[in-house]
């Protein structure tokens, strides 16, 4: 039984899946009032797709076997959608099972003929058990209960939230890693919504691609943080870089990420919502993550290629991901990115990555082989996030700065590796100011007088000591492997290899 549907910009659900479907609706068929099979049939066969291969079947009609071309649910959407085709009845010729016709993707709302309430948009209407084609989060409900009420006695849709939901396989960015599937949604009301399909997905979205449909990102992995931000990046470096994309692509994104600092008015509510899961006969979901604070993100982002920029950066953009491309460490084959993963958390929470930094260069960069520094302009952005985001006064830091960078180029010189990692392990502020005494005795050091005075709560100059600790262990390591770098570059050897 088919149904009316009515596709507009009007009525949002509040659900950001649903939204996104709402918005794939308008973009794909126009306003106005539709068939519900019809738009059933159209989304299948957006949704379906040859698989190359071709198989048998006989026709009935003809009477003789026919060879057809095998369709399957495009790659994801096959994770999600696990209705098979239907290929009639079977019939034996020679020996062997033929169908009668090639399968049919067909996909069916079976509405209810007595109405009942939509779980998400509460309209009284048809409804429809909610299913993973419909709703991608019709998957463990004891997890993901959050996201819709009612679970217990089944999720209902109506045929408009049903059909939106399986739209949301067109309209949604996703990106492979191995097993790991990402996808994104960004959510705000429908026509700002509407304006990022149009003048930002469409046409930047990778289509046909195996590894995901999003903008070309600067980096990715298996863990949901790190790819969120790739995409942040790759979409604020448009901004930045108006001359990649259309005109249009880059104001929209600017009207959307930006704070207008002349008439100061109000961008648009926007969050981002990130879902992660492994792929395998279904997909399982393992996290979902709602970040909201886009704006005060890019203003970040524009710290740091303004930071960079005056360090004489050439391309800004491309420098901030080649700083976060360095997060990684190699095992064997496989590149681990745990660390890109953390430290990009830390920064979409906007808490303290510096921990994470500090694991970082010690025991991945210091026992790498050959032993790097971090990528040129790490510290420099570090250094504005630790002032606008950890508030870090910016006399302090650079005392800090000086001291770490002396004390990691003279650990050097006397072959004091080991200062450097007592310094990194030292738990207790005591412990703290024995390493700074050796070094002070060893290798004939004045500490700054601004690092002597702890105050009450374990602070030093209103910082937390272990914060202290964890950036001064960071700038000495630093400068002690870019004073490595630079004697192994000097050295004879190495100038025999090149
Ligand atoms: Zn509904």
């Amino acid at each position: 039984m088919s149904h009316s549907v009515s596709i507009n910009l009007s009525s949002p659900t509040g659900n950001f899946w649903i939204d996104n479907g709402l918005v794939t609706l308008y973009c794909e068929f126009g306003e106005g009032d539709y068939d519900s099979d019809y738009i059933l049939e159209k989304l299948t066969e957006k949704l379906v797709l040859k698989t190359g291969n071709t198989a048998k079947y006989f026709d009935q009609k003809k009477k003789e076997i026919v060879e057809y071309e095998k369709v399957n649910w495009k790659y994801p959407t096959n994770q999600f959608i696990k209705v098979p085709g239907k290929s009639g009845e079977k019939v034996k010729i020679d020996g062997e099972t033929y169908p009668t016709q090639p399968p049919v993707f067909d996909l069916n709302l079976s509405l209810s003929k007595t109405p009942g309430v939509c779980d998400i948009c509460g309209i009284k209407a048809p409804v429809t058990d909610a299913k993973m084609w419909m709703f991608p989060f019709v998957v463990d409900p004891s997890k993901f209960g959050n996201f819709y009420s009612g679970s217990k006695r089944g999720f209902k849709l109506c045929a408009r939230c049903a059909l939106a939901g399986l739209a949301g396989y067109i309209g949604w960015l996703w990106k492979a890693q191995g097993s790991m599937l990402h996808f994104f949604v960004f959510h705000s009301d429908l026509v700002t919504m509407e304006r990022l399909h149009r003048e930002v997905f469409l046409p930047l979205r990778a289509e046909g691609e195996k590894g995901g449909n999003t903008p070309r990102l600067p980096f990715w992995g298996s863990y949901i943080h790190e790819t969120t931000l790739g995409l942040l990046l790759s979409l604020f470096s448009y901004i930045s870089n108006p001359k990649d994309v259309p005109e249009d692509t880059s104001k929209c994104l600017a009207s959307l990420f930006k704070v207008d600092s002349v008439s100061f008015s109000p961008p648009s509510f926007i969050t981002l919502y990130a879902v992660t899961g492994i792929m395998g006969q279904a997909f399982s979901m393992k996290s979902v993550k709602e970040i909201t604070k886009l704006h005060s993100l890019y203003r970040l982002y524009e710290k740091w290629a303004n930071e960079l920029e005056q360090r004489e950066f050439h391309n800004p953009s491309r420098q901030i991901a080649w700083i976060f491309r360095q997060f990684v460490s190699r095992q064997g084959n496989k590149e681990e990115t745990l660390w890109r993963d953390k430290i990009a958390w830390a920064i979409l929470d906007f808490a303290d990555p510096f921990p994470f930094l500090e694991t970082f260069i010690f025991d991945v960069r210091a026992k790498g082989k050959p032993p790097k520094p971090l990528v040129m302009g790490t510290l420099d952005m570090f250094n504005v996030y630790l002032r606008e985001v950890l508030g870090m006064d910016e006399q302090f830091q650079r005392i800090l700065a000086g001291f770490g960078y002396a004390l990691g180029k003279t650990a050097k010189k006397h072959g004091e590796m080991g200062l450097l990692y007592a310094l990194r392990n030292a738990k207790k502020p005591e412990e703290f100011y024995r390493v700074l005494n050796d070094a002070q005795f060893r290798l004939e050091m004045t500490i700054p007088e601004a690092l002597l005075r702890i105050e009450k709560g374990e602070r030093i100059f209103g910082v937390p000591w272990v914060r202290v600790k964890t950036l001064l262990a960071i700038y000495a390591m630093n400068s002690y492997l870019r004073e490595n770098a630079k004697q192994e570059k000097d050295s004879p050897t190495s100038e025999k290899e090149e």
